[in-house]
């Protein structure tokens, strides 16, 4: 049953993402704000409830406006199942879910898998949002990482949230995991901002932006500094695959925000990170001294990461 309203939550959520990532963005501070009734962006008409509705409400209208008959972007669906579903993988995947335990007296309720699920919904709602802006504006807004950043330092105070086991050590473990927290927003921060001024000492240019310093600073807040890097690893390669892949269609020319990368990569750290940085760390050095052809292998990925960074830094892009 949680696991359903999980979803049915993710999908009220994603609705309410649509807004913020078309009105945050917005120059004239009235149509900034998030409160009022929806309204069509073609001609004014307020919407109604039922065709509001998650995903549903675009089906039923076969995505035409029911005031104008112009068309709906199919977006707005996808971003209500994306965060469907991801809620949803939240609500099963340890330990963030299950939150509702059946027992033999009844159900029992995990408070720390509840707090654990409602931090991290927060921080895929937050990705989300972000992604979705640095598409259209290539900007990453301070007003969605900045709180990031404070409600994942916050997050901390619970134990057990940033990962952190609890053993035998004398210090408390809400400090602990305050201090993961806090070395994760210094890391995922400093590591973005060292490349981006190196990359504008080199290029002699704006290189990346200040908003994927605060946008990496907020990750890491919410992830610890381990999952921090791999997510930058990974925002680089996944980078680089799809970058590549956009250049060869349309030419070198166009700029790729970082964002969307980033926010692939700590999607991907926050579910799977532990087995990720154990395949990096324990199980590739074991397979290299096993087999030597494994040098060109590692050799070509590092290539393909670096040229990635290169691609990403050399683009340039406005600050958040
Ligand atoms: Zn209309």
């Amino acid at each position: 049953m949680f696991e359903v309203g999980a979803a049915l939550l993710g999908a009220c959520v994603g609705s309410f993402l649509n807004v913020v990532i078309w009105r945050l963005p917005q120059d004239d501070p009235r149509q900034r704000s998030l409160g009022g009734r929806s309204r069509c962006p073609h001609c004014g008409t307020q919407i109604r409830w039922h065709d509001n509705l998650p995903v549903l409400g675009w089906l039923l209208l076969r995505g035409r406006a029911r005031c104008c008959g112009k068309g709906i972007a199919v977006r707005y669906p996808l971003v209500e199942a994306l965060t469907a579903s991801l809620f949803l993988l939240l609500a099963i995947w340890p330990p963030f879910g299950p939150v509702l335990l059946a027992t033999d007296h009844g159900v029992a309720f995990d408070a720390t898998a509840a707090a654990a699920f409602g931090l991290h919904a927060l921080f895929l709602s937050l990705l989300i949002a972000c992604t979705f802006i640095d598409f259209d504006h290539q900007l990453l807004p301070d007003v969605l990482t900045k709180p990031g950043m404070a409600i994942g330092l916050l997050g901390g105070f619970w134990p057990g949230l940033a990962g952190v086991a609890s053993t035998n050590d004398a210090a408390p473990l809400a400090l602990r995991t305050l201090l993961a927290s806090a070395l994760g927003l210094c890391v995922g921060g400093g590591v973005t901002w060292l490349i981006r001024a190196a990359g504008s000492r080199i290029f002699r240019r704006e290189a990346m932006g200040l908003g994927d310093v605060k946008f990496l600073a907020m990750i890491g807040a919410f992830l610890g500094w381990q999952s921090a890097l791999l997510t930058l690893f990974l925002g680089c390669v996944v980078g680089a695959l799809v970058g590549g892949l956009l250049a060869l269609r349309a030419g070198l020319g166009m700029r790729i925000p970082f964002g969307p990368y980033l926010a692939v990569g700590a999607v991907v750290s926050l579910f799977v990170a532990r087995p990720l940085l154990d395949l990096l760390f324990v199980q590739w050095p074991e397979w290299q001294r096993s087999s030597p052809s494994a040098q060109w292998f590692l050799l070509v990925l590092a290539l393909l990461s670096l040229s990635a960074l290169f691609l990403l830094v050399r683009r340039g892009r406005r600050a958040g």
